[in-house]
């Protein structure tokens, strides 16, 4: 250390402490280098200009300081007696103003990133750009260590008063000098005691920070400089949000913090937000600190709870006595705050900030100059921080880390925040919760969906036979060396119809269907349709006990096999495809009994929590929807779809009437094909496939073993039933650039698909959308109080539509819990959809006419209230409008495209006469799998040794 020159040494304040550390940790990122730019106009004399602020860094310690840490326990300040600052002068009069203005962007960056030299004296510098013969731009740069905002002004003034002074060569006429360091002994002798049990009252079982709507994955600090997002309020909304503030003695700052938490809150659908506030931290009982260069501010923690029935004025009136509160502690160092609290050491308390930029004015008498085109650039080490600067247009800048935001998520955020500013304005005697949380822009986005018309009225099987019809001889299905012709099929599936009503089979029925692969699954689908009943897929290697589970379940009037398949004793009345199928009775003629099309057409099992599966129950208008909104959103028409779906999931729905409806061939492969990649691909180029659908893991092991070339027929790909990774995405590009890639989301309950997206060629940043809703379809994102979510926030998401199905066979509490019937909520039409008769044709159809306007804030975004399917899926909109898909909100899992509820693994296991306890969870395996789950499962169990052979069972049964 150098020991001539030295004025000064203390310590430093506990937040210049946290600033040390944070800008030594990143020493590029240009954090806490302020940039304060102006521009000035008129008769500068740049001498006199020079030798003010050389004058007013010769007085003021704070500017002259240093910070020395190596090697000593505690970092210290250094005051040096005399210092120059870096002082550049650039002309760049030969430019033009938009040159001039991307130079300075230029420049300010690079000025930035440079940073600064914290153990050498003067922590500042300045360039003057002569932009005009009477205009210059002046950058003023330093380090935030030495000062704080409110200390702008006030070296400002002093400046300005020593520049007239040195124009009149006359003695400046400065205030008393009051020192940063007797603030630094003030603090030296607080007492922190209060001050903990002050805040660790305020923090008690606050475990982690409020969630921002991030819309990049970046983390940690940006190696791009912050961006700003400048909005200017009206002088009208200024002047009547200032009246408001009068009227209710509250301050602008309290409105401001207010809509802050309540947009918090908004994004977060969290009850209990918490930001940081900044605070000028300049203790009232400290003599002449208001006068003081240094760094004062503080972030302090604010904590608000939102309960929705608190009217709006009493709860900013609680925030205002909250915020004077935390005033009287606000010099505790954000450090101890933090340790103090109980979220995890590493972990930040909040990740947004308020600033509210309140400083006094500087003027200066008989200047020869204008100072305009103020700007204040500062990067906090916070992904987001709210400045408010108060003028006669208030301005509300959002300064933010782009590696986090978009641009067009930030626009959102603005303009939500004046939307809120707006409400206060216009209803102060609203409650919390009737305070709007969509923008119009934002609800005009969300309610504007597709609706097409498609054929209601029909059932599925007649839009077959009008295909039957039009191509009589093309191929429709193939298996192995067996094919039919449309004609071939309509034929058999008539007369295996007429065998199955012999059976007493009608409207109203169902048929379980249980076949090794064969041309008769198609064929049976078919005739259980054409005989009126909805048919129950079950897929023939499934367990015992599930198999005997689901004709127990649905109570088939008959179930179709071959004498192949190994079935469970059953009651029901059995008919062997192989064996004799001739009708026990003679067919009922002349005309059977037609489905409507509200008649079920299938009910497909999915797994359950409660440790028994459930069966959804699809409608023939249902399955028309979901089968005709296929035209409209892929372009490609079917030519040969491979249908690499077992028919007992439902995703099989998709190939198959999608195919069939549209005159293409449906190519059924040999059983677990999937097992065998090369047999696939030579199965793909053989039969020139067109079309198929699968499982993003099934596709991605596909395109990583078979040479392109092989798959070179494929047009249209779909993967569906588990997230999209990127990586697949980057690799079907490389290999199949010509082959269309869709991402298809959608559960059983809302038939097949409820999104789908086209994946670009050019994928922008982050996690692969899942698109946008297919015609008549709406997509809700919701919180928990079924109250829709501004653009960006993650929610519950919610179909409603026509592709919203019946619910579940037999289950009509189930069925209450996850088909929200919002005619029920919004007090029109009584009936729960849980209440409603099982089966046929029941279907309560909202008829439009006695529907009152709702009044639940979901029905608005509602063409009618109707019914919403919870899908337990985590979602949010982009500010593109396309959705995207984030995981699950409760314990169901995928794994190879299988649905498991983790509780009906837990209750099987459980139900073993030796295990006491049992823990399912789903564990990702090591890369390069990506999306590749295994289930773990602990168990308490009588008998040392039975749980490695449930485990077994369990991973081996899935
Ligand atoms: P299932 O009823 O078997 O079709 O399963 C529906 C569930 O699978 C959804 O609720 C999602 O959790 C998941 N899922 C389906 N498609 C996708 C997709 N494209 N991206 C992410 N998850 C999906
Ligand atoms: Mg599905």
């Amino acid at each position: 250390m150098q020991l001539e020159n030295v004025a000064d040494i203390y310590p430093l304040s506990p937040v210049q402490q946290g600033m040390l550390f944070h800008a030594l940790s990143a020493p590029k990122s240009g954090v806490y280098v302020e940039q304060y730019c102006c521009k000035l106009q008129g008769d500068l004399r740049i001498p006199e200009f020079q030798d003010a602020w050389q004058k007013v860094i010769d007085r003021q310690p704070a500017l002259r300081t240093a910070f020395l840490w190596e090697g000593l326990d505690e970092p210290l300040q250094i005051v040096r007696q005399t210092v120059t600052a870096t002082w550049e002068q650039d002309d760049w009069r030969s430019q033009s103003p938009p040159q001039q203005e991307e130079q300075l962007l230029t420049f300010l960056a690079c000025d930035r990133t440079s940073g600064f030299d914290l153990l050498q004296a003067p922590i500042i510098r300045f360039r003057l750009i002569r932009l005009q013969t009477d205009a210059y731009q002046f950058i003023w740069s330093f380090h935030h260590l030495l000062a704080d905002g409110w200390s702008i002004p006030l070296i400002w003034q002093e400046v300005l008063t020593c520049y007239a002074a040195n124009c009149h060569q006359t003695t400046p006429n400065l205030p008393p000098l009051h020192l940063y360091r007797d603030y630094i002994a003030w603090l030296q002798a607080q007492d922190t005691a209060t001050a903990e049990s002050f805040w660790r009252s305020q923090l008690q079982g606050f475990g982690e920070p409020t969630p921002l709507p991030a819309t990049r994955t970046g983390v940690g600090l940006s190696t791009e400089p912050y961006r700003q997002h400048i909005q200017t309020l009206s002088p009208a909304l200024t002047a009547a949000l200032q009246s408001l503030a009068r009227q209710h003695r509250l301050t602008l700052n309290t409105l401001l913090q207010g809509a802050w938490a309540l947009l918090l809150h908004h994004y977060s659908s969290q009850d209990e937000v918490t930001y940081g506030s900044v605070v000028s931290g300049r203790p009232t009982a400290l003599k002449g600190v208001e006068t003081m260069v240094g760094l004062f501010i503080n972030t302090l923690p604010m904590r608000v709870s939102i309960e929705p029935n608190q009217p709006l004025i009493p709860w900013l009136q609680a925030r205002q006595q909250q915020l004077l509160d935390l005033r009287q502690y606000e010099a505790t160092p954000l450090a101890d705050i933090q340790r103090w609290s109980d979220v995890p050491a590493g972990c930040p308390l909040f990740e947004s900030i308020i600033v509210f930029e309140n400083y006094p004015a500087a003027s200066a008498p008989d200047l020869t100059f204008a100072i305009h085109d103020i700007r204040y650039l500062e990067q906090s080490n916070y992904p987001l921080a709210l400045l408010i600067i108060p003028k006669d247009s208030l301005e509300l800048i959002l300064l933010y880390n782009p590696a986090r935001f978009a641009a067009a998520a930030i626009a959102g955020l603005q303009a939500h925040l004046e939307m809120l500013l707006t409400t206060f304005v216009e209803q102060p005697q609203a409650t919390l919760a009737d305070i709007p949380r969509l923008t119009a822009a934002a609800h005009q986005q969300l309610t504007t969906w597709e609706t097409t018309d498609y054929p209601r009225d029909r059932t599925i099987y007649e839009l077959i036979e009008a295909q039957v019809e039009q191509t009589p001889d093309a191929t429709a299905v193939i298996f192995q060396d067996q094919n039919l012709t449309y004609a071939q099929l309509n034929q058999q599936a008539n007369q295996l119809a007429d065998i199955v009503r012999s059976h007493g089979v009608g409207p109203g029925d169902r048929v379980a269907l249980c076949l090794n692969p064969c041309l008769e699954r198609i064929v049976s689908i078919l005739a259980v349709l054409k005989a009126g009943a909805a048919y129950v897929p079950l897929d023939p290697t499934y367990p015992a006990a599930r198999l005997d589970h689901c004709l127990q379940d649905t109570g088939p009037r008959l179930l179709i096999t071959q004498q192949s398949v190994a079935l469970p004793e059953t009651s029901v009345a059995v008919l062997y495809l192989d064996g004799d199928v001739s009708s026990p009775h003679a067919p009922i003629l002349p005309s059977p009994l037609l489905p409507k099309p509200d008649d079920l057409a299938y009910i497909i099992y999915t797994s359950g929590s409660t440790g028994q599966p459930k069966g959804v129950m699809v409608s023939h208008r249902n399955l028309v929807h979901s089968t005709t909104a296929r035209s409209h959103i892929y372009p490609e028409t079917v030519g040969r779809f491979l249908l690499l779906s077992s028919i007992a999931f439902d995703s099989s729905v998709a190939g198959i009437f999608w195919t069939l409806c549209q005159g293409g061939t449906l190519v059924l492969p040999p059983e677990r094909i999937e097992q065998d990649l090369q047999q696939l691909a030579s199965l793909i180029a053989q039969q020139q496939i067109t079309h198929t659908l699968c499982v993003p893991t099934l596709y991605a092991l596909l395109l990583e073993a078979i040479n392109p070339q092989q798959l070179a027929s494929l047009r249209t790909v779909i993967v569906a039933g588990e997230a999209c990774p990127r990586t697949l995405a980057q690799q079907h590009q490389t290999r199949l650039p010509n082959t269309r890639l869709y991402n298809e989301y959608g559960p059983t309950e809302a038939t097949v698909w409820a999104t789908a997206y086209h994946i670009p060629s050019d994928l922008s940043a982050g996690p692969i959308p899942i698109g946008h809703p297919i015609p008549n379809t709406q997509v809700h994102i919701l919180d928990k109080h079924l109250q829709p979510l501004p653009i960006g926030a993650i929610g519950e998401l919610y179909i409603s539509g026509d592709g919203v199905t019946h619910g579940y066979w037999n289950q009509p509490e189930k069925t209450a819990a996850t088909f929200v019937d919002m005619r029920a909520r919004s007090g029109v039409g009584e009936q729960g959809i849980g209440n409603r008769e099982q089966g046929v044709g029941n279907r309560e159809q909202g008829t439009d006419a006695n529907i009152q306007p709702p009044n639940h804030p979901a029905t608005q975004l509602l063409s009618h209230p109707t019914i919403l399917y919870k899908t337990g899926d985590l979602a949010r909109y982009r500010s593109d409008g396309t959705l995207e898909w984030l995981g699950r909100c409760d314990r169901q899992v995928k794994m190879r495209g299988y649905r498991i509820e983790l509780g009906e693994i837990e209750d099987a296991l459980r139900s073993q006469p030796t295990v006491q306890e049992a823990v399912v969870v789903a564990r990702a395996i090591a890369p390069p799998a990506e999306s590749v789950e295994n289930l773990v499962a602990a168990l308490a169990t009588l008998e040392p040794g039975q749980a490695d052979t449930l485990l077994a069972a369990v991973e081996g049964g899935n």
